[in-house]
Parts: structure tokens; C-alpha cells; sequence
């Protein structure tokens, strides 16, 4: 193809990708199958790989996300961001209502106008058009000064990077995560052990703040677009229209927006949103009403904060009062220990609640939290209930602390933190029932043995049927064993079987990282790996021979005894051991340093325990310290950065984040070897 065909086709390639997307994602009708779709797609990416003097900002290959930011740059809103004014009942609407009429000195009923529209429970986002294609989107901030998220925005499949018409435009939203998505997401964060978000909207702010952007694609947030700055400009003369005109730009708007004409009618709005609103897919937290005519809305004006022709509704909160009757710990696939307040019955959100999670013991002792307290639970998004606070005002002096457990209520086992700065208390034996599945989940992960086709909903299978009782029964599987669980073809059977195969190949390091030894993460494990040559010769090693080593301190060497010390633990190594595992490794493990001499902050929370990141930077020759100076030379950057972030910027210190860390130690790695 000549440059000039190749422009032309990937045009076109362009336009229809987008147009998919637009019947997929915004109007939840697709017209043509998913393999369609991505081979549409393939074939445009393969295209621009090419042919890189075609790139383009608002290619849907932008989608993706592939750029890993160092921050946000702070952008000043040319006017302000104004934010509503709240009511919470009836009558304060209608005194909103009268207050209106008054303003605006239209008393006739049906001549006052409003549109209600859902309270979408998000972010709020500001977008910029020039000629029809996004140049900027950037969140509210203070109202004045927000932050420019333009490439994370991008990723979001129903905001248009070109816009039906070629036209200079700038319109309002809401960016939101939908309750599945954010139950999805969740619940991978758990299987991780990272903290959950509490809530949809933390959730989409958390995401948006992400500095890789291919990790914001994969949350897939959505948007609701709901207001046209500078309406006149586009010649719409009420909100009505508004919606209308930026839905036909190609603008994902609300359906349930509804013209309201009196107050029955505002009434039953209000009261039927309140009715269902778990029932929609995406998080609300109220309605919006708004004067529906513009030059009325003009008439109106703003006040300091929020516009006078618009008031939202909210929902009440969604807390409620009750009593918590016992504490019950919960033991998690991971170990980690969990109070569980049993409640009086409470009603909430529609529900009733009987339980409710008290987090972790420091959240226990931080809000003096006792069997016997009044307490408010409340209800966030679609995980369980939480206690938020007890009422001390009702105490009589019957209540009961709530006490540490001092040992695992599933196995009895020894119970504590696995370092001072975690905030969970787990059970330390490594056999106990309850995290047996978490374990070899583990042992199947991509950083142990890898074994892809093991994967979770597998591993309950194969708990549950007896057939795994430690990591060391994986080898020990068969074609008639597995394909006898139900669903499981002899095909997939041997595929699976093939992969455990594959893994004995893994290297020492990551079997050492497997074994799940408490305390050994992928850091530690790699130390090990680098001293010992086979699981025998690591489980005869004594304290002193381990303590010798840079980066193992007692706790450490105690619980590599312990481990090995365990009778079952001899029994899984045997197994393993005996399939060829662990056995001797020829391979030299990284002796080079190829980190040497750099120095290293990290902030942030990353997605393993910060100690495991920072041994293994040490391991690797850096050092790592706790503040940023002139003198450090990367900062590693996880979720929510604390300051020393900013700090660092100011000093032109380069950020990375895990993914770039990793490539880094690639690279480096191949310099020093080469
Ligand atoms: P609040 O933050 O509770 O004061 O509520 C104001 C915010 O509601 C605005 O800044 C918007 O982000 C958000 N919002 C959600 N849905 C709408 C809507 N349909 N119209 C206007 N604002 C909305
Ligand atoms: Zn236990």
C-alpha cells in the first residue's frame, strides 16, 4: 500500500472502530461480534505500528492505555466548577420552589419548567472539543483549579474522542464506576490482600488517579454527560435540548432525565429513583432538578458555590442505629484475622443487616469499639455493611472490649503480624484449613510456579473434593481425576496437566517464593535462592547461616525454622521433591547488581507489601530510603502518593511505577551481563 492508501485506511478504520464502540458501549447495542470488532481493531494497531507519521491523539488504539503518566498537571478551570445545593425533603423543595418563582417572577405553574435528572454518584468531569476532537479533560478539583486526567479519560469507552460534529464545545459529567464493575474489582483486590475501596465513587476516583493507564482501561469506568457550558453558543434554548444535542454528538447521557411540570409529578420522581435505585446498574446518591429554560436559568444567576436553578435531592443516608450483640472473628483465604460485629436485625438500604465488618483490630481499638455498643452501621455501594462509629452517649458499663485473638480460631495455630507496620493480624500456620485454597493459589501464581490453567474457581474445586490437601498434591493430579469434576473435558484435563509439567522447570527463586513460608515473600525468596541449591539444603540451613545473610533478620530466620520444622511441611517438600522439584539448581541466579549504587524512595501503596519491594531493590544493589533528597534517583510510585511525591517532582527526580521498575531492572540487568 502507498502511504497515501495507508492514511486513507486507516481513517476509515478509525471511524468505523469508533462507531462499534459507540453502538457497544453507549447505546448497548452492538451491530456487528466481538471478533469482528477486534480484528477491526488489530488491524488498525498493526497499521499505526507501522506507520508512526499517523498517529493520532484521537485514534481508539488511545483507548488501550499504554502510557505510564508522572503526575497531573493542574489545570485552572476558565470558570467555576459550581457544585449544587442540596435538600433533603419534600418541603425544602417546595420552598425551593416557591424561592424560584419569586426570583424569577413566574407564578403561573405550568409556565416554570424543570427537567429532573439523576444524581450519578461519580466524579465530576469537565471536557474540552476543539473541531470536534477531546483536548482536555480534567476533574473539578476546588471548583477553580482541577487536574488534567485527559489520558486516563481517554480510556473510558463511552466518552467520544471525536464528537459527530467538528465543533468547538465543552460539556460536563459525571465519571462513575457501575456496582459489577466495582464488585469485580473488589474482589480481585481481596484475592490480592490490597484494601478495599469503600465505595463506587472512591473507587472511580482512585482509578482516575492513576498514573498507568492501562490499568485505568481495564477498570472500565463509564460517564454520564449532563451539562453544555455556554449553551447559547450551540443555539439550545433549555437543558431538554441539551441533553438531546449532546447525545446526538455521540455523548452518553442519562434515559431516566424526565421534563417535570408540577409537583406530583416532581414528587413521583423523586420517590420512584428512591424506590429503585439499586436496582440500576451505576450508583446514585439523589436527583437533580433543574430550571429547565435557559434564559430563566440566565435570569437566576449562581450564588457563591452553586447554580440557583438547580437543587439536588438526596437520598437519606444510608446509615442506620442498632446494637452490636457479639464479636466473631473470620478467618480469610489469606489468614488475615477479621472482627464481625453480629448486630440486632437492623433494616438498611432495603435490607436487613445482622452483620457487619469491623475491619481489623486497630480499627477496633482506634474507635473503641465495644461488645454491647449502640453503633451506626452503614452501607456502601454493595459491600458488606460496616460499623462506622459507636455511640458512647449510650453506654451503661456492661459493654465488653473486644479482645485480640490469641490464636486462630479455625486451627488453634499461633496468631500475629507478619511486620509491625501491617495493620492485619493473621494465623501463622501455614496448614491451617482456611487458607489452603489462598495458598495455592498462590503457589500457581505467575511470580511462583505459574501455572495459568490453575486458577481459583480450579482450586475451590479441587480443595473442596479432597483432592489437594497441600500444594505438594498439584503434581500428584491426573487426566481422570480432573476431567471427573464436573465441566472439565479430557482435552483441558491434559492442557492443564501440561502446564504443571512445564512448571517443575521453574527456577529455584520462585519455588523458594511458593513454598508460601511465612514472612518469605518474592524478595526474601530470591536471597535464598541466590544462597542454597535445593529445598533440602535451604530446610537443613540453621538460624546463625541465615541471619549472616544482608536482608534476613531473626523473625525471618525463626520462621524459615519453623516452617521447615513442621512435619507436614516434610511431607509436602517429599512430594515435591520426589517430582523433581526443587532439586538442584544449576542455574546462577542474578550475582550481578545491576541496581548498584542507585538510590530509591517508593510511596505510595504498591501491589505487594512494601518491605518485599524494597528487599528486593536491596538485593538487586540499590538502597532505599525514606525521604526524598537531591541525591535519590528514582522514586517508585504505587496508589495514592503521599508527598514525597511531589516533593520529588520539585527536585526533577524520575518516577516510576511498577511496571516501569521492572523494565528498568531489565534493562539494566542486560547492560551489566552484556
Ligand atoms: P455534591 O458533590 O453532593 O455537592 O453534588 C454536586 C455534584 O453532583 C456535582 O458537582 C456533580 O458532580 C454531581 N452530579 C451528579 N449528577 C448530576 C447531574 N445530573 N447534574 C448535575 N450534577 C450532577
Ligand atoms: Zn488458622
Amino acid at each position: 500500500m502507498v502511504p497515501e492508501d495507508v492514511k486513507k485506511r486507516i481513517e476509515e478504520l478509525r471511524k468505523e472502530i469508533e462507531y462499534h464502540n459507540y453502538r457497544y458501549y453507549t447505546l448497548n447495542d452492538p451491530v456487528i461480534t466481538d471478533y469482528e470488532y477486534d480484528t477491526l481493531l488489530k488491524e488498525l494497531i498493526d497499521l499505526e505500528n507501522k506507520y508512526p507519521q499517523f498517529a493520532s491523539k484521537t485514534s481508539p488504539t488511545q483507548r488501550v492505555g499504554s502510557k505510564i503518566l508522572d503526575g497531573f498537571q493542574s489545570v485552572r478551570h476558565p470558570y467555576f466548577m459550581y457544585s449544587l445545593d442540596n435538600a433533603y425533603s419534600m418541603d425544602e423543595i417546595v420552598e425551593y420552589d416557591k424561592r424560584i418563582r419569586k426570583l424569577s417572577g413566574i407564578s403561573e405553574i405550568s409556565n416554570l419548567e424543570y427537567v429532573g435528572e439523576l444524581k450519578i454518584d461519580g466524579l465530576s468531569i469537565r471536557l474540552k472539543y476543539e473541531r470536534g476532537e477531546l483536548v482536555l479533560a480534567a476533574t473539578r478539583g476546588d471548583g477553580r483549579v482541577g487536574e488534567d486526567v485527559t489520558e486516563n479519560v481517554k480510556t473510558i469507552r463511552t466518552i467520544p474522542l471525536i464528537l459527530q460534529k467538528a465543533v468547538d464545545i465543552e460539556v460536563r459529567g459525571e465519571v462513575y464506576m457501575s456496582h459489577a464493575e466495582f464488585k469485580r474489582l473488589n474482589s480481585i483486590r481481596q484475592r490480592q490482600g490490597l484494601p478495599l475501596f469503600a465505595n463506587p465513587r472512591n473507587a472511580a476516583a482512585g482509578t482516575l488517579r492513576q498514573l498507568d493507564t492501562s490499568e485505568v482501561s481495564k477498570r472500565h469506568l463509564d460517564s454520564f454527560i449532563y451539562s453544555l457550558e455556554f449553551p447559547e453558543r450551540h443555539g439550545v434554548k433549555t437543558q431538554w435540548e441539551a441533553l438531546r444535542y449532546m447525545h446526538e454528538l455521540g455523548f452518553k447521557t442519562n434515559k431516566e432525565s424526565k421534563i417535570i411540570r408540577n409537583f406530583e409529578e416532581m414528587k413521583k420522581y423523586f420517590d420512584r429513583y428512591e424506590k429503585i435505585r439499586y436496582d440500576l446498574d451505576y450508583p446514585i446518591d439523589g436527583v437533580v432538578i433543574k430550571v429547565n429554560d435557559i434564559s430563566v436559568q440566565s435570569l437566576l444567576g449562581f450564588t457563591a458555590k452553586s447554580p440557583r436553578w438547580a437543587i439536588a435531592y438526596k437520598f437519606p443516608a444510608e446509615q442506620a442505629r442498632t446494637r452490636i450483640i457479639d464479636v466473631t472473628v473470620q478467618v480469610g483465604r489469606t489468614g488475615v484475622l477479621t472482627p464481625v460485629a453480629h448486630l440486632e436485625p437492623v433494616k438498611l438500604a432495603g435490607t436487613t443487616v445482622k452483620r457487619a465488618s469491623l475491619h481489623n483490630f486497630d480499627y477496633v481499638k482506634e474507635r473503641d469499639i465495644r461488645i454491647g455498643d449502640i453503633v451506626l452501621v452503614e452501607k456502601a455501594g454493595e459491600i458488606i455493611p460496616q460499623v462506622v462509629k459507636s455511640i458512647k452517649e449510650e453506654r451503661d458499663g456492661d459493654e465488653k472490649p473486644i479482645k485480640l485473638p490469641k490464636s486462630c480460631p479455625v486451627c488453634n495455630g499461633p496468631v500475629g503480624k507478619l511486620d509491625e507496620k501491617d495493620v492485619a493480624i493473621r494465623c501463622l500456620n501455614p496448614y491451617c484449613p482456611a487458607k489452603l485454597e489462598g495458598w495455592i493459589e498462590h503457589f500457581a501464581s505467575r511470580k511462583a510456579m505459574d501455572i495459568r490453567g490453575l486458577g481459583n474457581k480450579l482450586v475451590t474445586k479441587l480443595v473442596k473434593n479432597g483432592l489437594l490437601k497441600d500444594p505438594g498434591d498439584v503434581y500428584e493430579l491426573n487426566v481422570e481425576t480432573l476431567s471427573k469434576l464436573e465441566k472439565m473435558g479430557k482435552k483441558s484435563a491434559q492442557n492443564i496437566l501440561d502446564q504443571i509439567e512445564q512448571s517443575k522447570k521453574a527456577p529455584f527463586n520462585r519455588v523458594i517464593n511458593a513454598l508460601g513460608i511465612p514472612m518469605v515473600g518474592e524478595g526474601t525468596a530470591r536471597l535464598l535462592g541466590e544462597k542454597f541449591h535445593s529445598i533440602s539444603e535451604l530446610s537443613r540451613a540453621n538460624e546463625k547461616e541465615l541471619m549472616q545473610m544482608a536482608g534476613i533478620g531473626e523473625k525471618v530466620a525463626r520462621s524459615i525454622i519453623d516452617f521447615f520444622s513442621m512435619p507436614q511441611t516434610k511431607r509436602m517438600i517429599d512430594k515435591l521433591i520426589s517430582h523433581g522439584i526443587g532439586v538442584i539448581h544449576e542455574l546462577p541466579l542474578q550475582k550481578t547488581r545491576p541496581l548498584n549504587n542507585l538510590k530509591f524512595v517508593i510511596t505510595g501503596t504498591l501491589s505487594k507489601p512494601r518491605e518485599e519491594i524494597k528487599n528486593r531493590l536491596i538485593e538487586l544493589g540499590a538502597s532505599v530510603t525514606n525521604t526524598v533528597s537531591s541525591k535519590t534517583n528514582y522514586i517508585i510510585v504505587g496508589e495514592n502518593p503521599g508527598s514525597k511525591l511531589s516533593k520529588a517532582k520539585a527536585l526533577g527526580i524520575k518516577s516510576l511505577d511498577e511496571d516501569g521498575l521492572e523494565k528498568l531492572i531489565s534493562q539494566l540487568s542486560k547492560k551489566k551481563s552484556s
